[in-house]
Formats: structure tokens, sequence, C-alpha cells
């Protein structure tokens, strides 16, 4: 038998209920916050991550789907929105209509990490960009954004993580400065970081490495170098988010593990994930839109992991798996034949309805109608059909009522509606 790729999974009915509800509550929410959605390829030219993301950084270095197409064309299937979103906004030139657009997806990326709890090959993102805000409110704005979906599905155990990464002013200097004290170090670093250390010297502050954790157990924080302007844009931020009671965690070690981000970097954390720890992340991207042929529009975004959020939502079965309102037992073939007239009008009316395809005992119906969690059975066979009335079975109360065969539908519909 072919299984599926490995890190690859399937979302089956019982799980995918609990993903609907998530994505519902999410578009919701971006759509009272005035968000538009944007549909992006699930492929793009490769060059398209590799520019924007960054060549020295994980994903671009080894966790990218390439293929070369017939034409030697190389295609990548995207690991993350932002890259394609920033090239939708410049290739539809939207900022000429407005340079502030404010955009959400939703779908599938792909990374070929090792496969593990919380992390696989392909997994799903729910993603929210701002473009042409320069201003710190756009950042607060997002952060809120995530504190309150969190809030919505019931996520409790999280802790926001905030961090500047600094602008192309006051970052060289103090990248300089780290790659001076990395070299001091660099006997006792993992053999990624000594080959990253001088273009890329950031990228060892969160190196997962023990080792490399230990080996600068107080490195210099670009927070304490930053220069008037980004440091002005950061105590904004925090000042709002103290202002709306939203705790924070200023994490100096919080870098992200893309390059393109420029001041405000920022991660929603959790203790329910094991070494996954990070539900969501995003941060500022001023230099990107301009780095990729566009106008000098700053942008700022977060991406949330679909698939870890799922894991920690404290909702309850009963929020989000809708009970079967009617399953209809017949017993013969007329009966049957009435009960998928019956079935098929009031799913067209919006009624949910189930019945038994085959011949089967009303013993063996009425432990498919538990199984599936109907609220209401409708019996009917031979004599009802004769005497002209069906039986509708409350199974939470487990009285009966009879119903006029004659306007079958309306009468089931009124009764279930009175439920409801
Ligand atoms: P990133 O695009 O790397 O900033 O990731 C944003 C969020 O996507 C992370 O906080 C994770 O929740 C999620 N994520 C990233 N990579 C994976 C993966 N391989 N499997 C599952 N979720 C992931």
């Amino acid at each position: 038998m072919i299984q599926l790729i490995r890190g690859f999974k399937d979302i089956l009915p019982g799980e995918s209920e609990l993903w609907q509800y998530i994505e519902k509550t999410a578009v919701d929410l971006f759509q009272s916050f005035r968000y538009n959605e944007i549909r992006i390829p699930i492929m793009e030219k490769t060059a398209l991550f590799a520019r924007s993301i960054g060549e020295t950084t994980d994903i671009v270095e080894k966790e990218m789907y390439t293929l070369e197409d017939r034409k030697k064309d190389l295609l990548t299937l995207r690991p993350e929105a932002t890259a394609s979103i920033v090239r939708s906004y410049i290739q539809h030139k939207m900022y000429a209509t407005d340079p502030v657009q404010k955009f959400y997806m939703i779908g599938p990326m792909f990374r070929r990490e090792r496969p593990q709890k919380g992390r696989y090959r392909q997994f799903y993102q729910i993603d929210a960009e701002i473009f042409g805000v320069a201003s710190p409110l756009a950042d607060v704005e997002l952060i809120v954004l995530l504190n309150t979906l969190m809030e919505r599905l019931n996520v409790t155990d999280v802790e926001v993580h905030v961090n500047s990464l600094g602008c192309p002013e006051c970052r060289p200097a103090y990248k300089e400065a780290l790659t001076t004290l990395l070299n001091g170090v660099s006997d006792k670093l993992c053999a990624n970081c000594v080959r990253r250390k001088d273009k890329n010297p950031l990228r060892v502050l969160d190196c997962k490495v023990p080792a490399c954790q230990d080996a600068m157990e107080d490195p210099p924080a670009l927070i304490d170098h930053l220069c008037d302007a980004c440091s002005d844009h950061f105590n904004t931020v925090t000042g709002w988010l103290d202002r709306l009671k939203i705790p924070y965690t200023v994490n100096k070690r919080l870098v992200r593990g893309l390059d393109y981000y420029t001041r405000t970097a920022f991660e929603i954390q959790t203790g329910a994930l094991g070494a996954q720890s990070a539900v969501a992340g995003g941060g500022r991207y001023d230099g990107l839109v301009s780095a990729l042929g566009g106008p000098d529009q700053p942008a700022i975004g977060f991406a949330i992991g679909f698939d870890r959020l799922a894991e920690i939502v404290g909702q309850s079965d009963a929020d989000y798996r809708k009970p079967l309102p009617l399953f209809i037992a017949a017993l013969g073939a007329t009966a049957r034949d009435k009960a998928f007239d019956w079935c098929l009008s009031l799913g067209r009316l919006g009624i949910g309805c189930e019945m038994e395809y085959a011949e089967k005992s009303l013993k063996s119906q009425m432990k498919k109608a538990n199984r599936l969690n109907a609220q209401s059975v409708l019996i009917v066979g031979d004599a009802e059909i004769e005497n002209g009335e069906a039986v509708l079975r409350n199974m939470a109360s487990k009285t009966q009522q009879s119903v006029p065969l004659e306007n079958l539908i309306e009468n089931v519909a009124k009764a279930i509606n009175e439920r409801s």
C-alpha cells in the first residue's frame, strides 16, 4: 500500500471540524479588522524565496522543495507566505490605489525539516500582513489581533515575546561586534553557526543547539544598541502593550529565522507543545518591498502555525462539532424511498439529515442514529405510511410524538427548529 509522504499528514473528519472552527474564528476576526483575503500560488520561482527569506537561512539552505520544470526553470513550493504576498503587491501595483493594504491568507506551506511532533513538512499557516504603515501602531494592531484570536480560541498557556532587530542604521555595527565576539568562542559553536557567524551572526542567538546557547551566556543584545528611531519605535510598541494590558516578555534572543525582518519581531510561545514552542511569529520587514523591486513601502506581518494552534485550542467538542438534527429510520423499500426524498428536501433547506441506504433492522438503525449523535429520529415503516403518520423521537428526552406525513417536511422542520 502506498503511504503518505513522511512529514505530510491527513486531517481527518473528527479533526477537520476543529480546523474549520479555528479558520472561521480567524476569518471573522480578520474581517472585523478589515483585512482582505489574498490567495497566492502554492509554487513560485525559487529566486523569490532565495532573495527575500535570505540565502543563509535554514529554509533556503536546506528546507525548500525545489524542482526544475521542463523549461529548466527552478520552482519552489512555498515555504512561507510573505514573499509571495509582497510579489503580488508589487506585481499588481496595489500600492498605486492605496499603499496601505491589509491582507490575510490561510493555506499550506512546505519545508523539508526533520519531522517530529509539531513540525511537519507540509504544515498550514494563518497569515496577516499590513503594507504601507511605518507607524508602530501597525505592530501593535497585529499583536492585538494575535492575542484576541488566542483569547477567542481559549488558548491560555501562551506568552507574547517581543524584540527589536534594528534597521540598516544600527544593525551593522552590532553585527560586527557580535561577529568579533563569536570569533572568540567559535570552537564552542556548532558547525552551522561557525559557517554562518560572519554572514548572519544574529542566527547564532536563537540556535537551538545547547552548546551554542552556552557559548555566550549573556550575549550583547541588539535592543541595547538601537538607533534613536528604532528605540522610539520599540518603546511605542511596548508602551501600547502596557496600556492595553497585554502581558509580554522582551526576549533579547528572539531573532526569527528569516533575514528580511527589521525593527519589531514577535512570537507567541507556549509551554504546551514541548520543543516546538512557537505558535506564531512575525515582524516588520520595511526593506523587503523595495528589495523585491517595488516602491519603498514599509510592511509587517505574522504567521500562525495552524497545526500547532489546533493542538492547543481550549475548545471542547461541543463548541465546534455540530450534532446531527435528524436521522430517518426507514423500514421497507417504500419507506426508504420516501426517507430519501425527505433527506434531500431537508438538506436543501439546510437541515442536516441522514438515513440508512441499505435494508437494516430498526435496532441497527437506532444504533447508527446514536453513533451519529442524532438529536431526533423519524421512524417510518409500512404501517406508518398506511396510517399517514410517522413517529418523531427526541433522543435526549426519549419522548416521541406523531407527525402527519402530509406536509412532513414543514412539520419536521418546525419540530427541529423549536428544539434548537
Ligand atoms: P515562520 O514562518 O518560520 O516564522 O513560522 C511561523 C509559525 O509557523 C511558527 O511559529 C510555527 O507555529 C509554524 N511552523 C513553522 N514551521 C513549521 C513546521 N515545519 N511544522 C509546523 N508548524 C510550523
